[in-house]
């Protein structure tokens, strides 16, 4: 553990975190997960699933500008908080509630993938974090062009790539993510992800990046790849989306050793992705999978008679089950593949003092 300041004592943190059967990493010398509280040991996450990418925080305005960009697409019920509403995801009660509830079904850790262009408050998710009892993770970076703050245009990749090393030094941040392209692969897009390539090879952050429908997918691990990042650091998400019976794209993706996120699901979109994971099961790829549901949603909440967090595990896996998914298999994707994505050995030198 790094000291930190403002942050809560070792004891505190050990106390909550024990909640949930989770000890801080004694020393860091081996692989480690980050979470906003503190570096864990990725065996004391085996007790559930970890969801590799969801929602705990986010501005109001983000959903909707979201989905004004994806005018083609219909609008989800609830995505904006109502006239004199407190936003769920800045809800801190509400959320606790809702992430305890996860907790109880099943759910080890979650991780968000949010960042200052979209509103994440890593403060939001620590608090969260003590009063849950949920371990949680948090990204950084950036999302893609038409969420960029404006500087992104006129900094050049290696100014990117140091600001973002400096800040992910300076805060637990435990990935690099979503990294996202929009639509078609922009020359901004281009440079964040190669900013995001040298942050890596810094840090060993491992990284995970929004796609839109799964395009542009393969050109994101190209990218990582041409700079040098080993594939088995990086899941392409939302690939889910790209719904091809051959899983074609998604084959190559895990040949290359990358992992494949079927990351919005709980939803009535599992009924075409339901085949194309178990093609890449029987393909020999269960190694390779990633699963989450992008939570975002408030109509999605168990306050509001949804499936919560939980529906990833509660939701989704029982179809794959129907589907013949073995439970060896579903372990190995649900508990297995995320902690051996997450954890990594940091190569930022950092405060030996203790909290
Ligand atoms: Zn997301």
């Amino acid at each position: 553990m790094v000291n930190r300041t403002k942050r809560p004592t070792r004891r505190q943190v050990i106390g909550l975190l024990g909640i949930s059967g989770v000890a801080l990493a004694q020393n860091t010398t081996g692989p480690i997960i980050r979470t906003v509280l503190g570096d864990v040991p990725p065996e004391s996450l085996s007790g559930g699933a970890t969801l590799f990418h969801e929602h705990m925080s986010l501005s109001p305005d983000f959903l909707p500008k979201f989905m004004s960009l994806l005018t083609s697409r219909p609008q989800p019920a609830a995505i904006a908080p109502q006239p004199g509403e407190t936003y769920f995801l800045q809800d801190l009660d509400l959320m606790t509630e809702e992430l305890r509830a996860a907790s109880k079904e099943g759910v080890a850790c979650l991780v968000d993938g949010g960042h200052p262009d979209m509103g994440r408050s890593l403060d939001f998710l620590k608090r969260l974090s003590m009063r849950s009892g949920m371990p949680i993770v948090s990204g950084a970076g950036y999302y893609s062009e038409p969420f960029y703050p404006p500087e992104i245009a006129t900094l050049s990749e290696d100014q990117i790539a140091q600001s973002l090393i400096r800040e992910v030094g300076a805060s637990p941040y435990g990935a690099l993510g979503e990294i996202g392209t929009w639509d078609e692969f922009t020359a901004n897009e281009r440079k964040v992800f190669r900013a995001v390539a040298k942050t890596h090879l810094a840090t060993n952050l491992p990284i995970f990046t929004h796609t839109n429908f799964g395009k542009a997918a393969l050109e994101q691990l190209d990218t990582f790849e041409s700079l040098g990042v080993n594939p088995r650091h990086v899941a392409i998400g939302h690939v889910g989306g790209l719904i091809d019976p051959e899983v074609r794209v998604h084959k190559e993706i895990c040949k290359r050793g990358a992992f494949v996120g079927f990351d919005r699901q709980g939803g009535p979109g599992d009924a075409r992705q339901i085949p194309m994971v178990m093609a890449l099961i029987e393909a020999g790829y269960a190694d390779n999978l990633l699963f989450a549901s992008d939570f975002s949603n408030a109509a999605q909440l168990k306050r509001n008679g949804g499936p919560g967090y939980a529906k990833t595990v509660t939701v989704f896996v029982p179809k794959l089950r129907e589907a013949g998914a073995g439970e060896e298999t579903l372990h190995r994707i649900l508990v297995d593949n995320p902690r051996r994505f997450l954890a990594f050995v940091p190569k930022q030198k950092r405060s030996p003092k203790r909290v």
